[in-house]
Parts: structure tokens; C-alpha cells; sequence
């Protein structure tokens, strides 16, 4: 989706008010579906003419994810990246190239879950394969 008046429309629909640098932003994110941390979005944001501070960038990703338009691969606390893809999937982390792709759902079989504590209820089930180059 690169079209920017599917994005106002997108934005829209998802209850966020589509300013300039969050039509923007949403434009970089959904080119196409990709893992991108909020460096490299703030990069490619700022190759355009116009400038987005970077708290603009965090805030904006920040917005996006609690919306439910991206979500949050937290590898670890140093290393976020944002999903365009929401649909249901599971991650590789290549721990020598930094990369993270996408293992479908149907690859990972799930035999034994515990069972959840009283009073909670699942909200998420995340699974990052780490790997390294052999
Ligand atoms: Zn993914």
C-alpha cells in the first residue's frame, strides 16, 4: 500500500488523526511488508525534504502499534523492530546479520502450552528463533 490516500483512509479507520509526518511515516512502514527499527524509519523519513525529530518517529511508532497497525518484534530491549506484516507469524533473528524474516505460522508446532494462571487470560504468544551463521 503506497497510495497516499489509502493510508489517510487506513490511518483513519484505525482511530489515528493522519498528520503530515504520520502519513508519512505510515507511507515508509507499509511500501510493502518489512521489519524496520525506528532508526531506519527515522532515516528514510528524513530523506524526503522534510524533517521528522526523532521523538516525532517513536511517538508516531508508539501510536501505530498501540493501534494495532504495526507490531512490535521486541528482539531485546535494545532492538525493537516495527512490523508491517500484523497477520499472525513468528521471527528468525540472525544474531551475526541483524536480520529478522518471518517464519509462517504453520512451521512451529505448538504440543504442550501451560496451563494460564487463575484470573489471566493469553494476549500473545511471540516466538524469535535466534541464529547465527555456521
Ligand atoms: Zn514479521
Amino acid at each position: 500500500m503506497n497510495n497516499r490516500d489509502d493510508i489517510v483512509e487506513k490511518l483513519k479507520s484505525s482511530g489515528v488523526t493522519p498528520t503530515t509526518q504520520r502519513v508519512e511515516i505510515a507511507q515508509i512502514l507499509f511500501a510493502r511488508p518489512q521489519h524496520l527499527s525506528a532508526e531506519q524509519i527515522l532515516e528514510m523519513a528524513n530523506e524526503g525534504s522534510s524533517t521528522a525529530s526523532k521523538a516525532t518517529v517513536y511517538n508516531t511508532l508508539g501510536l501505530f502499534a498501540k493501534k494495532g497497525l504495526v507490531k512490535e518484534v521486541i528482539v531485546d530491549p535494545s532492538k525493537v523492530f516495527y512490523d508491517s506484516n500484523v497477520s499472525r507469524h513468528f521471527h528468525f533473528f540472525n544474531t551475526d546479520t541483524g536480520m529478522l524474516t518471518d517464519i509462517p505460522v504453520d512451521a512451529i508446532n505448538f504440543d504442550k502450552l501451560p496451563e494460564l494462571p487463575e484470573g489471566t487470560e493469553s494476549s500473545s504468544l511471540e516466538v524469535i528463533v535466534r541464529i547465527k551463521n555456521s
